[in-house]
């Protein structure tokens, strides 16, 4: 019987996971892929404070031995049933078996939303991708295409510029949502080409991408790009196909108050699985915090 159960391991479960254990809680975390979440696939962050930059994966690493310094235990595996309500919670695993705990911490992320364009998942692996940091290398001297405005498609462009031979960030409106610093870089980027007010509308090739088509919304001209890549960063969808609807907005985000409480007894919420306005690393880890201290405080 574990005093906590944490799901997910990025930085707001880990960050969870050494304030509980500090608290004197027994905690378990339980990760169905590997720690770190979408931080640890993110080439260079440099709004972590006291850090000008660091590799995602370093500091996830960093946060995870800290965890595992303190006696937290993790689970690598996936979770196939929740049971949130009554005293005891419980969290059933594929193939390790079931974890009790007396409260849980949500921190389940979220992973890049699908376009949903005709043949994306088929080309997954073959010219697809949602993830530069893993795959950008494998297109060395090649053109590709990022698709989206936001801070993860500006940052995929200007870390696939390291590699790739042309790379065209295509953009559905004729101003960027990133940060004002990242807008700046990528606008000044050598190798990197904005279309503006564009978007995808196919996917084209035999059996790898060769091209995609791009359609001007404001002129509705459409024109083939080739490009071998296309690296998806639309948004986001929030990990929380196990949770009861009773804790998650419209839009499947958990819904907690200031002390990341849910409004199930006993169960909290941290990081990009909530509903909140400023998604990051460093919000991830406040919120693991005092997603930590409400249990703590609840058990007390
Ligand atoms: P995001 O901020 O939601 O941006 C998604 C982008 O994709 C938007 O520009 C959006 O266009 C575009 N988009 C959405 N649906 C589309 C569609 N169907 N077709 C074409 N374009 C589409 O998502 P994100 O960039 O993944 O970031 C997620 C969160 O993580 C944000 O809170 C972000 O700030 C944070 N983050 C922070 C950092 C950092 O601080 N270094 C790095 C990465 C992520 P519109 O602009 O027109 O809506």
């Amino acid at each position: 019987m574990y005093d906590v159960i944490i799901l997910g391991a990025g930085p707001a479960g880990l960050t969870a996971g050494i304030y509980a254990a500090r608290g004197g809680l027994k905690t378990v975390v339980v990760e169905r892929k590997a720690a770190g979440g979408q931080a640890a696939l993110t080439a260079e962050i440099e709004n972590y404070p006291g850090f000008k930059n660091i590799s995602g994966f370093e500091l996830a690493s960093l946060m995870q031995a800290q965890c595992e310094e303190l006696g937290v235990d993790f689970v690598y595996d996936t979770p196939e049933c929740l049971s949130l309500d009554g005293e005891i919670k419980s969290v059933e695993t594929a193939y390790s078996g079931t974890f009790e705990g007396r409260t849980a911490i949500i921190a389940t992320g979220a992973s890049p939303r699908p376009l949903g364009l005709p043949r994306e998942t088929e080309l997954i692996g073959s010219g697809v991708s949602y993830c530069a940091t893993c795959d950008g290398a494998f297109f060395k001297g090649k053109p590709v295409a990022v698709v989206g405005g936001g801070n993860t498609a500006v940052e995929d462009a200007l870390y696939l510029a390291n590699f790739a031979s042309e790379v065209y960030l295509i953009h559905r409106r004729d101003a960027l949502r990133a940060s004002a610093l990242l807008a700046d870089k990528v606008k000044n980027a050598k190798g990197v080409t904005i279309l503006w007010d564009s978007v995808v509308t196919a996917l084209n090739g035999d059996n790898r991408l060769s091209s995609v088509t791009v359609k001007n919304v404001k002129t509705q001209s459409e024109r083939d790009l080739a490009v071998n890549g296309i690296f998806i960063a639309a948004g986001q969808t929030p990990a929380s196909e196990l949770l009861p609807a009773e804790i998650l907005d419209d839009k499947g985000y958990v819904v907690t108050d200031a002390n990341m409480a849910t409004c199930i007894a006993g169960v909290f919420a941290a990081g990009d699985v909530r509903q909140k306005e400023l998604r990051q690393v460093v919000t991830a880890a406040a919120d693991g915090a005092i997603a930590a201290d409400s249990a703590i405080k609840y058990l007390s």
